[in-house]
């Protein structure tokens, strides 16, 4: 599973927990972007708070791993090198891309599409207040899994964080204690504390 996770959410987690047993997967790596293309437009938080974030979400459950293939790999990500990296590193395992709605909806506009439907498949699940729908896209490559409806974006997180409000039971307990300790979403104050 591919994410900012800029923080990673309750949705990201019950997502990928709910692909994980519906197929019987022994793994989900959660792959945090390095520089995302497409969020160009806002500062994404470092990537190596991104990873710290994620690795404490998913430590206490035995089948979720985080990899660093994409924050690791210097420029853009993109998910064909994603998988093409993953496959490289498990080439014996049957890999499952799982998207949420609103990213499959923006599948079409990946580079190298093409490329990536026969590393892997692809998995769209269900997010409030986005239509999931395979139109266009290769039925023998995509499946779609209805999941428990978690309205949570790390968009609202961040912004919760900037206008004071709590993000507990929306974020693991230790990725809210971790935003505390390094001022992250404050304006400004991240800065201040990581020179302090
Ligand atoms: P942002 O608001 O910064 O875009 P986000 O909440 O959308 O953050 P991403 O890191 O962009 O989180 O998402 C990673 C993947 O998880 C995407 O495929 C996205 O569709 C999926 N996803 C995110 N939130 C949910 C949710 N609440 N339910 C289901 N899937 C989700
Ligand atoms: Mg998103």
């Amino acid at each position: 599973m591919g994410g900012t996770f800029d923080p990673i959410h309750h949705g990201h987690l019950v997502a990928a927990s709910e692909v994980q047993a519906r197929l019987g997967l022994d793994e989900v790596v959660f792959v945090p972007t390095g520089q995302p293309w497409q969020k160009s437009g806002r500062d994404v938080t470092p990537a190596e708070d991104r990873y710290l974030m994620t690795v404490i979400a998913t430590a206490s459950n035995p089948r979720f791993t985080v990899s660093r293939v994409d924050i690791d790999r210097p420029g853009p990500t993109y998910t064909l090198d994603t998988l093409t990296d993953l496959r490289r590193q498990r080439p014996d395992a049957e890999l499952f891309f799982i998207t949420g709605a609103d990213a499959l909806a923006q599948i079409l506009s990946w580079r190298g599409v093409d490329q990536m439907w026969p590393l892997a498949h692809f998995i769209g699940v269900t997010r409030p207040g986005h239509v999931l729908s395979d139109d266009g896209l290769p039925r023998e490559h995509v499946q779609l899994m209805e999941v428990p409806a978690m309205a949570i974006s790390s968009t609202n997180c961040r912004q919760r964080v900037v206008d004071g409000e709590p993000v507990w039971y929306l974020v693991p307990d230790g990725v809210v204690q971790y935003i505390g300790k390094y001022q992250l979403y404050k304006p400004d104050a991240g800065e201040a504390n990581r020179k302090a």
